[in-house]
């Protein structure tokens, strides 16, 4: 199995990070979890296109992890010499988002249905909303979900995706809570957003203070990696953005609390699972 991550940036823009996103490829299997900002740049990247995705994964709806949806949609569907239906799976609130999503590209599919001859359908979509339990079983992969605490964003989800005795826990935005617990345990890797609540609190900004009590601290995702007994920590979604030099000061925050390997994530940077 093998974990990339596509985009290791938060909702604010940043030139080196695209938008949250991972691939995890297992089995033959293309799973792309999360949309975020530039997904198909990075995707691309990583040598997978959009007719070729097994499945989308989203962990909720905040605009960051699905800003590039759309794209995804649109060239799924473009690309596709026959008609391809998208496969999603995400939280309850999902089938209407990309009902939603669709609807917003109405011009566009009007144009290019009107334009090629051989394009006669709108963009389709086979979505699945989970909560907690098996989510996804393709060849030897089996995925399960688990609700997380991201309050006051809810539903939200995280998963564990497993092949060859092998796993992945991918969290998405959560506070440390039991779902997330159970998604981590005995993980190989274990992913999660995270944030610095020493360094957001330098910047005057009421809103980004709002931030810090929804999100996981470095120590927090520290604390839940070594409670769970999982390998491999990997930071990504870092608010603020590390500045150059200081990932091994983030690392080191993490080290405090888990005896572990720890990642401080890059944008395409693979790990082997
Ligand atoms: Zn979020
Ligand atoms: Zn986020």
């Amino acid at each position: 199995m093998k974990l990339t991550l596509l985009g290791t940036g938060s909702p604010i823009p940043d030139a080196n990070r695209a938008g949250p996103s991972m691939l995890v490829q297992a089995d033959g299997h293309h799973l792309l979890f999360d949309c975020g900002r530039g997904v198909l740049m990075r995707l691309a990247a990583a040598g997978v296109l959009p007719p070729m995705l097994h499945r989308v994964l989203l962990t909720h709806l905040h605009s960051d992890h699905v800003t590039d949806l759309n794209d995804v949609v649109t060239m799924r569907w473009a690309m596709s010499p026959v008609p391809n239906p998208l496969p999603v799976t995400g939280p309850p609130g999902t089938a209407a988002l990309l009902d939603r999503t669709v609807a917003m590209l109405e011009d566009d599919i009007c144009y290019r249905i009107a334009h090629h001859d051989d394009l006669h359908e709108p963009p389709s979509h086979e979505t699945q909303e989970v909560l907690d339990g098996p989510a996804l079983a393709i060849g030897e992969v089996r995925v399960t979900a688990a609700p997380t605490d991201h309050r006051p964003v809810a539903p939200t989800v995280g998963y564990r995706v497993e092949h060859d005795g092998r796993t992945v826990a991918i969290a998405g935005d959560t506070v440390p809570c039991d779902g997330l617990d159970r998604l981590c345990a005995g993980a190989d890797v274990y992913v999660q957003t995270v944030i610095r609540p020493d360094l957001v609190a330098q910047v005057p900004s009421a809103r980004l203070q709002d931030i810090v009590d929804y999100h996981s601290s470095v120590t927090d995702a520290a604390r839940t990696a070594a409670r769970a007994g999982v390998g491999t920590l990997v930071l990504t979604h870092m608010v603020p953005a590390p500045a150059p030099g200081s990932e091994d000061e983030w690392a080191a925050i993490a080290r405090a609390d888990f005896g572990g390997e720890v990642v401080v994530g890059t944008d395409l940077l693979a790990i082997d699972v």
